[in-house]
């Protein structure tokens, strides 16, 4: 028999960079979880080593900018793309991009993109959850089973040293158990797409003097095109002695042994030298997202929500920001103020944003497999000149929309969500290379620096925020009275900087706990708790709204 006390409020499965970011987020809200993960947290071949701005601007919230700032990977390392026949061979291309530490962020938010590999950045997501006093992390525990019933959520978890099982209790269960996700499989979620775009093979290798071999200088990462076309990568995985060669391979599944593997790594750098493998993983590049990240008390985020092609750097910065969407909610309905609704607004928002990436990502990899085969294109005549004169300037220009992506992680927008309340304008277009700023809502509420030196993205995160741009006192209140009648968390933030109430467009302006625009209007609504109702998920947004009046509910109030 289980009592009520030993319900935990949240259980999280899995302990990758989605689960750690979980858990530090709820325990950041004051929210008790438990995160399991079956390994013991060590990571034998990073995977991620992009760390998207959006994701760095949750990493801000978090007061976590200085430890990814501090992680190893040195800052001054080129971060250029090259195009080439191999590290001896020719030059077809490159993007030139300097050190991570050389590059300022762009206009559009405090901070810069991040290169930090997930064996550096997993832990100080797990350093940041573990100093949450809510939260509890155990390692080396596997998710055997779970039931559900109306109440709540029974998962049968197993030690992995001893074998023992024990029954542990939760209000809900998120499954941010990867690609093969349990959680997934037993709610029934479906998964749409293409399950196998190629049959890859990673290998980490170890050569300190791998630059000293050849002409190219620094670079994060090197694209080999041979006669047959684009057939491996190489990227600088740690900035200093180790590097991952990826086999690119095809839909046709093929093994590799290590004399295989030697022979492809040689040919990438176009001589012989000494180098150690570090560790070799096969793996299924995949094109799948989940139909639904909801099934009663059970969600999904992460990579067990939708799979994508590494090609842009998506995958992990797509799951974060799910983490983040699902957190506030789940703290809302745990603290009493969330509304029916609310939880299910998680798949109305972030699934299109997972089908979004999913599908971009699968472009970028077309684009870089799409060169065809030029036999000629490594030989040493005028023929192969003609040929590299041709393919590389073409490839280097089509490869820049997988460079510049600030539309997919600064522009994806709720659009249609029934907690966003809509105001009759136009959404921007959602492009890969460029993002708009602006506070529609369903949009991230844009940055923009305050006299005070701080963003205005320092301002949200904690509760709802209601901006009022030269609002007199009082002008207010009905909302947050509205607010408080609810219980839901509102502060209210007078700013009368006019470069910034220009880009917010509107005198109020309400922002959600994950810095999402909710509602804004030039006045306040004649039917306040209306609003407040839709926003913490109690009723559903109006389908569409009128231009310039914005807020016409749904029951025409
Ligand atoms: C080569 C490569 C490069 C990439 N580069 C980038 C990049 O630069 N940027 C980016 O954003 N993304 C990148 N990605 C994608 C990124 O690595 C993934 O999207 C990310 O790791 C997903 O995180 P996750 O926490 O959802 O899942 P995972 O990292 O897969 O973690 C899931 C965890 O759940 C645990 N688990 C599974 N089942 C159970 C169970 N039953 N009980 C307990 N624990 C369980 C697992 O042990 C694992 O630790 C890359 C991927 C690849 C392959």
């Amino acid at each position: 028999m289980i009592s009520h006390e030993q319900i935990t409020p949240v259980l999280i499965v899995g302990g990758g960079p989605v689960g750690l970011a979980l858990a530090g987020d709820l325990g950041w809200r004051g929210i008790a979880c438990l995160l399991i993960e079956q390994s013991d947290g060590s990571i034998y071949q990073p995977r991620m080593d992009l760390v998207g701005v959006r994701t760095m601007e949750f990493c801000r919230r978090w007061g976590l900018v200085g430890a990814v700032e501090a992680s190893p990977y040195p800052r001054d390392y080129a971060q250029d793309n090259i195009y080439l026949t191999s590290l001896t061979g020719y030059e077809l291309g490159r993007e030139r991009f300097p050190g991570i530490g050389q590059a300022p962020p762009p206009p559009e938010s405090p901070q810069r993109r991040e290169r930090c590999p997930q064996n550096m950045f997993d832990p100080i997501l797990q350093a940041f959850a573990a100093s949450q006093k809510s939260v509890r992390l155990r390692y080396r525990t596997r998710l055997v089973s779970f039931t559900q019933d109306a109440e709540r959520v029974i998962a049968t978890v197993e030690n992995a040293e001893t074998g023992a099982r024990e029954d542990i209790a939760a209000r809900y269960i998120v499954g941010c158990d990867g690609a093969r996700s349990l959680t997934r499989e037993t709610l029934g979620i479906r998964m749409l797409g293409n399950p196998v775009l190629t049959y890859t093979t990673n290998v980490i290798f170890r050569c300190p003097h791998l630059l000293a071999l050849h002409d190219k200088g620094k670079a994060y990462r090197h694209i080999f095109i041979g006669p047959e076309g684009t057939w491996a990568t190489i990227v600088a995985i740690n900035g200093r002695d180790q590097w991952r060669f990826s086999l690119i391979g095809s839909a046709e599944q093929r093994d590799y042994t290590t004399d295989d593997i030697k022979a492809a790594i040689r040919r990438a750098v176009g001589r012989d030298f000494e180098f150690e493998i570090l560790s070799v993983l096969p793996w299924v590049r995949r094109e799948l997202v989940a139909e639904n990240l909801r099934n009663g008390r059970g969600f999904i985020a992460g990579d067990a929500a939708h799979m994508m092609s590494p090609t842009g750097g998506f995958g992990m910065n797509t799951g974060i920001g799910d983490a983040v969407d699902l957190c506030w909610k789940l703290a809302a309905t745990l603290q009493g103020w969330g509304g029916e609704h609310l939880l299910d607004s998680y798949t109305r928002e972030r699934q299109p944003v997972g089908a979004r990436n999913v599908a971009e990502a699968s472009g970028n990899l077309r684009r870089m497999l799409s060169v065809g085969a030029h036999p000629d294109i490594a030989d040493d005549t005028p023929a192969g000149a003609a040929t590299r004169a041709k393919v590389g300037p073409a490839f280097t220009e089509m490869m820049r929309r997988e460079w510049f992506t600030l539309g997919i992680h600064l522009g994806y927008r709720y659009e249609g969500s029934p907690i966003c309340w809509p105001d009759g304008t136009a959404p921007p277009p959602d492009e890969a290379r460029k993002y708009v700023p602006v506070a529609r809502p369903g949009h991230r509420a844009p940055h923009a620096w305050l006299a005070d030196g701080r963003s205005t993205l320092d301002l949200f995160g904690r509760g709802f925020v209601l901006l009022g741009f030269d609002a007199a006192a009082g002008e207010a209140e009905p909302l947050l009275a509205a607010a408080r009648n609810r219980g839901v968390p509102l502060e209210f933030v007078a700013r009368n900087e006019p470069q910034v109430a220009a880009l917010y467009e509107r005198k109020f302006v309400l922002v959600r706990p994950d810095g999402h625009v909710a509602w804004r209007n030039d006045r306040m609504p004649a039917e306040p708790l209306c609003v407040i109702d839709v926003v913490r998920g109690a009723t559903e947004a109006p389908v569409a709204s009128v231009a310039g009046v914005g807020w016409v509910s749904a029951a025409g109030a």
